[in-house]
């Protein structure tokens, strides 16, 4: 699983990520990934998290299905949603969506204590199963709907939900986070009659929490997520 093949394959994915952050520059508000972000994205194994007939395709800057439906997110996504929600060392995360699970892993990589919420109880029980087998114990997954976050473990340094919310924010996430927090959600515009033509148009919005606890937001990149259901 560590073998030099799939290092020099993590290596070009890391590689046409930062490719696509250049090209992103203006919106993201940076020109590179975070070092450590980075250092996580060549760390984690994607290979263990994609299906065993599409392991050929696991390091590919694309999404994958997963099976129910759902998907892996593309690599560049990963990262970015990674990089702006500015995750530290002993941080709380709550992701939404674990699906396969490689997000969650991500963030444990970079130190976060991960609370991950997961819909589809068959994807819960093998991501849990998946990042326990590789040794990821910072990361717990529980089946539920995300949208109402996790009260009990709230409140939560960053949120970074991996599915694309209807309209709004949800008002329970929002509450969640920490002051001095950042929330990272796709937020589905509903495209209208453009939908047809051009797919379902979604901002990848990033909210900060400020010490006081007002809210400022700004949308940073079109984007394309399962919806949240
Ligand atoms: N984070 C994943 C991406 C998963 S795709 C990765 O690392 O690749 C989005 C996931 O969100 C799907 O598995 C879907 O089942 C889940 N999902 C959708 N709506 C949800 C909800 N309301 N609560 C929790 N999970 C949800």
């Amino acid at each position: 699983m560590f073998s030099k093949e799939t290092e020099g394959s993590r290596a070009s994915m890391v590689a046409a990520i930062e490719a696509d952050v250049a090209d992103t520059a203006r919106l993201l508000g940076k020109d590179a990934l975070d070092p450590q972000v980075r250092e996580a994205m060549l760390t984690v194994p994607r290979e263990a998290f994609v299906p065993d007939d599409l392991r050929r395709f696991a390091y590919q800057n694309r999404p994958l299905p997963i099976g129910h439906g759902q998907t892996i997110s593309q690599p560049f996504i990963v990262a970015i949603m990674t990089d702006l929600a500015h995750v530290q060392d002993g941080d709380r995360v709550l992701e939404v969506g674990t699906g396969c699970g490689y997000q969650s892993a991500i963030l444990a990589a970079l130190g976060a204590r991960v609370f991950s919420i997961e819909a589809l109880t068959e994807l819960a029980g093998a991501a849990a199963e998946r990042l326990e087998a590789l040794g990821y114990d910072r990361v717990t997954v529980r089946q539920g709907n995300g949208a109402e976050g996790w009260p009990d473990e709230a409140p939560f340094d960053a949120i970074l939900v991996t599915a694309a919310a209807p309209g709004r924010v949800p008002e329970a996430l929002i509450r969640q986070l920490a002051p001095g927090g950042r929330m990272v959600v796709p937020v589905d515009r509903g495209g209208g009659a453009d939908s047809f033509l051009f797919g379902p148009s979604q901002d990848l919005m990033l909210l900060i929490k400020d010490a006081q606890g007002r809210v400022e937001e700004r949308s940073v990149l079109p984007v394309a997520f399962v919806p949240l259901v």
